[in-house]
Parts: C-alpha cells; sequence; structure tokens
C-alpha cells in the first residue's frame, strides 16, 4: 500500500481532508497533559487517557518506530459560534469517519498505530485503574491524551486547521509502517 491509497481510503471515509504526516513533526507536550489533568473529567478516569495511556516516554518510544502516517480532518459548518448540536454532529461525524477509515485499513493488514479525537467510550465504565483495559486492540487515544498540540501538528504538516467562523476542524491521525 502506498500515500496515494492511504489517502483515497480516507477521502472515500468521509473526511474531508487528508495529509501526509511525518512523525518527526510530532513533539508530545507535558503542558498539554498538564491541561487533561486539570480541565478534562476522563483524566484518570480510562485508560485511553493519560495517565492510563503512558508517559510521554513510553508515547515517544511507541511512536518513533513510525516512518509515515496520514493527518485526517472533518471539517463543518455550524449555524453560528454556539452551536453546540452542531458541534457535537460534527464529532460523531468525524469519529464515525475514523472508524469506518480504519475498518478499510485492517483489511490491507499493515501495522499502524490509530490516535484519535476524544476518550475512548467503549465501555459505559472503565476498568481503570482496577483492572486491565477490556479491549486493549480497540482502545483508541486522542492525539492530545499523548501530548500533542494538534493545531501545531497540522501546521507542521501544511493542514489548515481554522478554516474561519463558525467552522470547526476535527483531527485524527494514523501512523503505518510500509507505507
Ligand atoms: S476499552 Fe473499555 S476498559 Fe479499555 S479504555 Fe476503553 S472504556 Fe476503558
Amino acid at each position: 500500500m502506498n500515500y496515494k491509497a492511504l489517502e483515497k481510503l480516507a477521502l472515500g471515509s468521509g473526511f474531508t481532508h487528508a495529509v501526509p504526516l511525518d512523525p518527526t513533526t510530532i513533539s508530545l507536550k507535558q503542558e498539554v497533559r498538564d491541561m487533561c489533568k486539570n480541565g478534562c473529567q476522563q483524566y484518570a478516569r480510562r485508560w485511553s487517557c493519560p495517565p492510563g495511556c503512558g508517559s510521554l516516554n513510553e508515547l515517544r518510544e511507541m511512536i518513533c518506530h513510525y516512518k509515515k502516517g496520514i493527518l485526517v480532518q472533518t471539517v463543518t459548518e455550524l449555524e453560528d459560534e454556539f452551536d453546540w448540536d452542531g458541534m457535537m454532529k460534527a464529532q460523531n461525524r468525524h469519529q464515525e469517519h475514523f472508524h469506518l477509515f480504519l475498518e478499510k485499513l485492517c483489511a490491507f493488514n499493515p501495522e499502524f498505530l490509530p490516535l484519535g479525537t476524544g476518550c475512548c467510550m467503549i465501555c459505559k465504565t472503565c476498568s481503570y485503574p482496577d483492572a486491565p483495559c477490556r479491549f486493549p486492540q480497540k482502545r483508541i487515544s486522542s492525539m492530545e491524551a499523548c501530548g500533542m498540540v494538534v493545531s501545531e501538528v497540522c501546521r507542521q504538516n501544511r493542514l489548515k486547521y481554522y478554516y474561519g467562523p463558525n467552522t470547526i476542524a476535527y483531527v485524527a491521525c494514523v501512523l503505518v509502517k510500509g507505507i
């Protein structure tokens, strides 16, 4: 599989934009994890989120084995800046695109690492921290949970992040071996 085929799969899954992701542009920052700690109710409540998803060094070690990747995005127009319902629908649509993309990608059997948007909601109540994750193969951590500044990753890889007033852009990525 080459990058073009990967991009075709991504756009065919509903994403509005897809660009090559150079993993060397990814920088994992403690400040982002601190924001999770101070501002997110899922912090220390799910295996997909910090600190359960691994230390920054463990995540760096995981990411450094990938030389290629793809950055995918769903851009949606909102009615206005307070259109919370539109934002939720846009996020759900982005998640649907991501799951469809990963499903299609599995058929090609590459080794890949998906990093998505938001926390893992597979189980209503996560087993963290009392028991191991029930579905470690299906669990997906977010780019932020790994310490990435998403807008910066987009900028570094020449993907627009802001599309003007009353728009919202959700972003995810997949690191892939063998493309
Ligand atoms: S799969 Fe279940 S146990 Fe594992 S992180 Fe997701 S919610 Fe938690």
